[in-house]
């Protein structure tokens, strides 16, 4: 018998007209950023929970911004970990951790640290990013440690 929880499908993102670039990068293994053509700065791929992308870098204030790839390194900056099941969908993995990874980029990034035990997570340790395929058409970034 399976359990409740196996039975229950987890969310799986939708992607609008402004995300959809960095699921289509997601899909085929990238990690794209929002990145400033006039002064370098990479910016989150969000503009921030439930918010529209950001329309001008948060440095020089250019509108001349594109989708660039990261390199898909940085280290964890900081992790909480999830006790309580919001969703049962989610009641078999807990306790699970929620990550804020900062990448090489300079842009920090809130994740999943896959593949290594709660009890191993360090601040600064070393990660990489790697995707979790949810449905056909979405993948996830989240992070694995990095050797
Ligand atoms: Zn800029």
């Amino acid at each position: 018998m399976p359990g409740l929880a196996e039975t229950l499908s987890k969310p799986v993102p939708v992607p609008d007209e402004a995300s959809r670039p960095f699921f289509d990068g997601a899909r085929r293994g990238v990690l794209l950023l929002r990145h400033c053509c006039a002064c370098g700065t990479f910016m989150s791929p969000t503009g921030g929970l439930g918010t529209p992308l950001r329309p001008r870098c948060i440095a020089c204030f250019a509108a001349d911004l594109e989708w660039a790839p990261a390199g898909g390194r940085g280290t964890l900056y900081s992790f909480a970990l999830m006790h309580q099941v919001y969703d049962p969908a989610f009641a078999d993995e807990v306790p699970y951790n929620i990550a804020v990874v900062e990448l090489d980029e300079g842009v920090r990034m809130t994740a999943n640290v896959v593949g290594c035990a709660n009890e191993e997570l360090r601040i600064g340790m070393p990660l990489v990013v790697t995707f979790e395929q949810v449905s056909e058409e979405i993948a996830i970034p989240k992070f694995r440690r990095s050797i």
